[in-house]
């Protein structure tokens, strides 16, 4: 039986109740940085519930959100399902195209709107049916756009908390359609309270009282890994970065804020260091702070650049339809020792109550030997079972999750994500592992970025190309790229050719857009 207090319902009357003047700060569209507490979020999402209500939101009924990490946000995350619907986030970032088809496809009947996302908006505005359009900020005159702060005027703040089922639907969101058309995944209340209460456990990200937690993640994806609703969970100190967050304000906020907590991708996280080599002293860090890196792979270069500059690294795995699901922290006994690099780089062990298996083409499981790779698949209790009205009975094998990575996993249990399925390599019948191979690409002194594509190949099928990003004021030939990669890898794995290039593709959540560049080089002629 699922107890009827695994809900957001809960959490908003738990967040209320138990740290009324915990702060929230936000920085504003001027860069300024205001404050409020959980009480004033509370009661606003309150509002916001039953200003929905008023409106005609029915149970079930979806409403879309198109905004900036902000406390606004947080209301939406809250209030939506608290009034029977289901918060669908939209990724800001995406093409008008994707955008109207997501919108139709979930039909969502209204939209919480930020101020500075009105160009987004307007991009696919004449090709969905929205009923009503929520503006958080101020609406142009005459667009037909209400203001947000009306409809929470219209909410009274001293409505009870409604009882939820646990099992209802409560948060949608789509993948980034870099495999075909994006799918849904569709989360219950239950499953988000499990999923936040799991942040909370010391085996994934220990998120506390004591954190303060910069919001870094897009609340647009993912459910912001679940971070905002563990956070409210425990009464943390939460920051949101506010609209178009770059890696100086990021830094700015995570010195000035003494941020104990973030959470990005290897993107964000390979900005920031950059920037704090180079401006030695300019920000002060919490001796705290943890940085989860996921999303994609961390190379281990980086995990050091970042533990040099006094962070403590958490490499996560996970994806739309998975939230969070494995995580590696260094192993206590490895801790002082060189090797915990190497145990970080890895994607680590599942998250609890999350079980994972690594499945050979034999469909049984691959011997655990850190060599023998296959498929990754997943279950736990926020994975997702199905897409939200779309059979796609390929992607679940009884129960699992098929996700499309190729792994390997060792005698402890550390599962390495070897590529993508659609990103490895195979030359001559054998694998390649683009992810290793941009991994130590990125250990080059004079390499700033790195990706690796397969380029047909008439005698090989497929042979690995280097498209690579040098370190403004670096030198290094393709000879000495080669000769680097040779300490590590055997012969055959080397890319036959390095193309320099002055910045890589990325898609709309940070990570390299390798589609892209095997279309850009799906020609290449090979000498
Ligand atoms: P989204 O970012 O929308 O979830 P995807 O579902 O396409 O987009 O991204 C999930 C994929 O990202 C995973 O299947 C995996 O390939 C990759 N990924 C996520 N985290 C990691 C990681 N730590 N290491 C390697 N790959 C990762």
């Amino acid at each position: 039986m699922v107890s009827p207090t695994l809900t957001v319902n809960a959490m908003l009357r738990r967040a209320m109740r138990l740290f009324p003047t915990r702060e929230i700060l936000e920085r504003m569209d001027d860069g300024s940085v205001r404050e409020v507490r959980y009480q004033d979020i509370s009661r606003r999402a309150i509002r916001l519930a039953d200003g929905l209500r008023r409106i005609g939101l029915q149970p079930g009924d979806r409403v879309a959100t198109l905004l900036w990490n902000r406390a606004a946000h947080l209301e939406a995350y809250l209030a939506i399902p608290a009034a029977g619907g289901i918060i669908h986030t939209l990724n800001l970032r995406l093409n008008p195209q994707d955008l109207a088809y997501i919108v139709n496809h979930a039909e969502d009947r209204f939209l919480l709107l930020d101020a500075s996302l009105l160009p987004v908006f307007e991009a696919f505005r004449d090709s969905v049916q929205l009923e009503r359009v929520f503006v958080v900020g101020e609406p142009p005159a005459g667009a037909g756009l209400e203001r947000y702060e009306d409809l929470l005027a219209s909410g009274n703040p001293d409505e009870v908390v409604p009882e939820i089922d646990p099992e209802t639907p409560a948060f949608l969101c789509y993948t980034s359609g870099t495999t075909g058309r994006p799918k849904g995944a569709l989360w219950t209340h239950a499953q988000l309270a499990i999923a936040a209460l799991a942040l909370t456990s010391s085996i994934t990200f220990s998120i506390s009282r004591d954190d303060s937690v910069l919001m870094t993640v897009p609340m647009f994806h993912v459910v912001g890994w679940a971070l905002p609703y563990a956070a409210l969970l425990v009464g943390s100190r939460i920051v949101f970065p506010g609209p178009r967050p770059h890696a100086q304000d990021i830094l700015d906020l995570l010195s000035g804020q003494q941020a104990t907590f973030a959470a990005g991708v290897p993107t964000v996280w390979h900005d920031i260091a950059n920037l704090m080599e180079s401006n030695p002293g300019r920000w002060e860090l919490s001796p705290r702070l943890r940085v989860v890196l996921g999303g994609s792979a961390a190379p281990e270069a980086l995990l050091r650049r970042l533990e040099k500059l006094g962070m403590t690294a958490i490499h996560g795995w996970g994806m739309t339809e998975v939230l969070l699901g494995l995580q590696a922290h260094v192993k206590l006994d490895q801790f002082q020792t060189e090797e915990r690099y190497s145990w970080l780089a890895k994607q680590g062990i599942p998250a609890p109550f999350v079980e994972a298996r690594v499945v050979g083409e034999d469909g049984r499981e691959v011997a655990c030997d850190g060599k023998t790779p296959g498929e990754l698949q997943v279950r736990g209790p926020w994975v997702a079972t199905s897409y939200y009205r779309n059979e796609s009975p390929e992607a679940f094998d009884g129960g699992w999750l098929r996700t499309g990575d190729i792994a390997v996993v060792d005698g402890e249990g550390y599962i390495k994500i070897v590529d993508r399925a659609k990103d490895l390599i195979k030359s001559g019948g054998e694998w390649i592992s683009t992810i290793e191979l941009e991994g130590a690409l990125m250990g080059h002194p004079a390499v700033e970025e790195a990706a690796v594509i397969g380029v047909r190949h008439e005698r090989w099928q497929e042979r690995p190309l280097a498209v690579v990003v040098l370190r403004a004021g670096q030198q290094a030939t393709a000879e000495e790229l080669r000769a680097y990669l040779a300490e590590r890898f055997v012969r055959w794995w080397l890319p036959d050719a390095f193309v320099f290039v002055d910045a890589l593709p990325k898609t709309s959540t940070g990570k390299l857009a390798k589609a892209e560049l095997r279309e850009r080089f799906k020609n290449w002629e090979w000498e």
